[in-house]
């Protein structure tokens, strides 16, 4: 458990919610795609005094007094973060992905302007220009999505989106895609057209880190990622570029859309990249891809439908379709079995989005849990008895029968960042 004696005695109200959620995320079985297990290190960091402090600016140029200490930490989140993406140009300052993605709006478009993304319900990410966002409404979106044979993107048609549409601005990348993401094609569409290449790597910047995904450098102007998901830091994000284009980028960030940078992040962040910087963290890499995939094979042998057929990277979209179940009921049922999953569109899909046909999966938490190939097989034998019984109607027996097995599974594994 966290040390936090000063808060149970101040707040036992938010303490015990909190010791709850250690003993969640302890005894279930995080298949989140989004989500991971920090180091206690990274922890650590982040509840710091650093909380306490002011530093609008960026290191050497800061509007507040008082920063010989943020400076330095501030500057090696930037240095490390250069040296494992292997960039020119680092802002570690942005709140969360979402923000960092609007400051590059920011920083290279007036409102009004095309941007070309994918569309949410294909893979893409509300701020890649999706309708509800702010990037959808004050910009002029137009999309691409996967071809309906494949589940993959299509760079042929991409190209003739482009084309037809001369957007200033293209993200590749999303939040809901199984496969390689072919930066080098997208950079040669971008330049063909004029627009600025964004490459958002928020879900796979751990892979690419540890070399289990190929990087956008020297293909994208600019890369987006958060640094929460696969890279495994705090919440938060980080805008790397070229030098051309490092000035566009700070002035977008601060002051164009933020106030003071969070410090007690940033330092988490310098931690996390550290971590990722090291031997282990190539294993882990390669280690979310291969569970990813043992989980995905397990899945298809069971008759489970997976989009594009597999998955190159950490993580697995599941068209519950063939099994006659919608998303929202099989999340439910296997949350209620120890199993965390979250329920997600999936290309063409004829259902609503709240209430939609698929599931997403990732391999990154069980992963930075320790578990291996085989103990990824048996989750996907213990989704398929849940998803099985709850098709039938009859899922309470196998559900407490599944989530026992799933506690003698996890209690095996000690939880990253907790004693
Ligand atoms: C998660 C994600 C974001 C947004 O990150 P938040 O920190 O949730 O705002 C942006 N782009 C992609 C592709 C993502 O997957």
């Amino acid at each position: 458990m966290t040390h936090t004696s000063a808060l149970d005695a101040v707040d036992s109200e938010i303490a015990d919610l909190i010791h709850s959620e250690e003993a969640r995320q302890a005894d279930t079985i995080r298949l989140i795609a989004s989500e991971n297990y920090v180091s206690k290190a990274v922890l650590e960091a982040t509840g710091t005094v650093l909380t306490n402090k002011y530093s609008e600016g960026y290191p050497g140029k800061r509007y507040y007094e008082g920063q010989q200490f943020i400076d330095p930490i501030e500057q090696l989140a930037i240095d490390r973060a250069k040296s494992v993406f292997g960039v020119d140009h680092a802002n570690v300052q942005p709140y969360s992905g979402s923000p960092a993605n609007l400051a590059i709006y920011l920083a290279f478009l007036k409102p009004g302007d095309t941007v070309l993304g994918m569309a949410l319900p294909m893979g893409g990410h509300l701020t890649h220009g999706w309708s509800v966002s702010a990037t959808g409404t004050w910009f002029n979106p137009v999309r691409y999505g996967v071809r309906q044979d494949t589940g993959r993107v299509d760079m042929d048609e991409v190209r003739e989106i482009a084309l037809r549409e001369r957007p200033k601005l293209i993200f590749s990348g999303g939040t809901a895609i199984p496969r390689t993401i072919d930066f080098p094609a997208f950079a040669e569409i971008a330049r063909e057209v004029g627009a600025v290449l964004v490459a958002d790597i928020a879900h796979i910047a751990g892979l690419i880190a540890g070399g289990a995904h190929p990087s956008p450098v020297g293909h994208a102007d600019v890369i987006s990622t958060t640094t929460h998901k696969t890279l495994r830091g705090p919440r938060g994000a980080m805008l790397m570029s070229n030098e051309e284009h490092a000035k566009a980028i700070d002035k977008a960030v601060f002051p164009g859309l933020q106030g003071g940078p969070h410090n007690h992040t940033t330092a988490a962040i310098a931690v996390a990249l550290k971590e990722a910087s090291q031997p282990e963290f190539r294993t882990y890499a390669q280690q979310v891809v291969s569970n990813a995939q043992a989980l995905g094979e397990e899945l298809a042998s069971r008759g489970f439908d997976l989009v594009s057929g597999g998955t190159d990277n950490h993580l697995l979209l599941i068209d519950l379709t063939s099994k006659g179940v919608s998303g929202k009921v099989a999340a439910k049922a296997l949350d209620a079995a120890g199993i965390e999953t979250n329920y997600n569109t999936v290309p063409f899909d004829p259902r609503k989005p709240f209430d939609p046909s698929g599931l997403r999966l990732g391999a990154a938490a069980i992963t930075s849990r320790g578990l291996g190939v085989e103990e990824a097989k048996a989750v996907g034998g213990w989704m398929d008895e849940v998803v099985t019984a709850v098709a039938k109607g009859d899922a309470d027996a196998t559900i407490a029968k599944v989530r026992a097995e799933v506690s003698a599974l996890t209690g095996k594994f000690p939880t990253p960042g907790l004693d």
